[in-house]
């Protein structure tokens, strides 16, 4: 669903607004610095249209000076939202701490409506005119206490708000994508025809999906997938000059179209550079990921402890990818692609909800602080899910956060909430 966040100072009316959008009394009515609440989405519904509201109202953001926590709260909530309503207080004006939030709404180029709230007869009117000269568009005058104007406004909300949502697009339902990829040679055709002739799909009977006839319907143990860009793996091109250049282009192509990649290995060679090139693609295009080592049947018990090593050493960067052995001459253990492709996915759809994260965050920094940087601790403000598929985390820090501290929150990230098969990005924002 698409995510309009409410922004403003404390006690221009937000949550007692959000409360009159989403018509309910439960949701915190007062609207004080320092209340934490641990649910700050709603979901709502205007004209038919279904939208998440995010309330700003009870963030607990740790930082000193009024100021600047309005406009790191307004920073996350930005951040996650596809459209922002801005909340002042006509009765005031705005107030530079509103001037701050002003620019910093007009940098993120998110649409934005302003509501001039707290107009509770005619003689407020004017002050919400007043609001015009904020370069924001039309203020809508409104009174979240007695109702009056927000129709008006939630009309205009709507015209800005994307029908879609950037982030976590919804799941297109169907079968999952999957790209199978790998070096020439590992055994990608002989896989995808032990799998595919197993068992025959009826491709009609999966309603409502569009197929791309590069794109073949495949299922294993009762669970159909697409494999995409197939037809690039059946026919077996081989280039004489520039081959690898092609054969990365296509699994480029495979990989943008799928949500997970499969990237197979031969069991029965060292992992070569081009193995580790292509695992790379995959964790940078954000894609889900799945370690299949093929013609296992070729595995003697000598390589057994090299293979070992190799993983170790040159497998690192993929270390959190679920891993399974297989031979696609035999068919042998080609069904447990199916709980590793699961997992993956599940962890790749995963969203932590930000109270969780900012209590696992607490602990952790209370427990582990960033050493100091030039005689000063940098601190951790407040952190956020942007996005899932992949998971993308956004940190609000007073200073720069070194990547080994990074590092360390990924690994305890994943080792708090699993993420198995999925790259995970996080990136710091640094307020002064
Ligand atoms: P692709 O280039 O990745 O599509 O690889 P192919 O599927 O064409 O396989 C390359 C060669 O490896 C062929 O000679 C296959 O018969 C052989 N092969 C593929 N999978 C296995 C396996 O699991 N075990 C064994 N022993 N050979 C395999």
């Amino acid at each position: 669903l698409p995510v309009l966040a409410v922004v403003g100072r404390p006690n221009v009316g937000k949550s007692t607004l959000v409360n009159r959008i989403i018509q309910r009394r439960e949701a915190v009515v007062e609207d004080k610095p320092g209340v934490t609440r641990d649910r700050v989405s709603y979901p709502a519904e205007w004209t038919g249209r279904r939208f998440m509201l995010v309330d700003t109202g009870g963030w607990e953001v740790d930082v000193a000076g009024i100021e600047s926590k309005v406009a790191t709260q307004a920073e996350v909530a930005v951040s996650l939202a596809d459209a922002v309503m801005f909340v002042l207080d006509a009765q005031v004006g705005a107030t530079s701490t509103d001037e701050r939030v002003v620019e910093m709404l007009r940098k993120s180029g998110k649409p934005v409506v302003l509501a001039a709230n707290k107009v509770d007869g005619a003689a407020g009117e004017a002050d919400a005119a007043y609001l015009w000269s904020l370069g924001l568009g039309e203020p809508f005058p409104v009174s979240g206490l007695h109702g009056r104007g927000t129709g008006d406004l939630l009309d205009a909300a709507m015209k800005v708000l994307p029908t879609k949502s950037e982030h976590g697009a919804a799941r297109p339902s169907g079968p999952r994508r999957v790209a199978l990829v790998g070096r020439p040679n590992v055994g990608k055709s002989s896989l995808l025809n032990k799998i595919a002739r197993a068992e025959r799909v009826v491709v009609d009977e999966i309603a409502g999906t569009t197929r791309d006839p590069v794109d073949e319907l495949v299922e294993i143990k009762g669970i159909p997938y697409w494999f995409v860009d197939t037809a690039g793996i059946r026919r077996r091109q081989h280039f004489a000059k520039g081959a690898e250049f092609y054969a990365s282009l296509r699994t480029q192509a495979a990989v943008e179209k799928a949500e997970v990649a499969v990237v197979l290995l031969d069991a029965s060679q060292p992992i070569s550079e081009q193995d580790q090139r292509i695992l790379s693609q995959v964790v940078d295009s954000g894609r889900a990921l799945v370690l299949a080592f093929n013609k296992w049947d070729l595995m003697d018990e000598d390589r057994r402890p090299y293979l070992e090593r190799e993983i170790e050493k040159d497998l690192g960067q993929v270390a959190w990818a679920p891993r399974v052995n297989v031979s696609a001459a035999t068919g042998w253990h080609t069904e447990k692609l199916v709980p590793a492709l699961e997992k993956s996915l599940g962890s790749w759809d995963m969203r932590i909800p930000t109270g969780r994260l900012n209590a696992f965050l607490g602990e952790l920094v209370a427990a582990h602080p960033h050493p100091l940087r030039g005689g000063k601790q940098p601190r951790i403000l407040f952190a956020t899910q942007a996005t899932a598929r992949p998971p993308r985390f956004v940190i609000f820090a007073t200073g720069f956060i070194e990547a080994q501290y990074r590092r360390f929150i990924e690994r305890r990230l994943r080792e708090t909430f699993g993420f198995e098969g999925t790259p995970i990005e996080i990136s710091v924002r640094v307020r002064e």
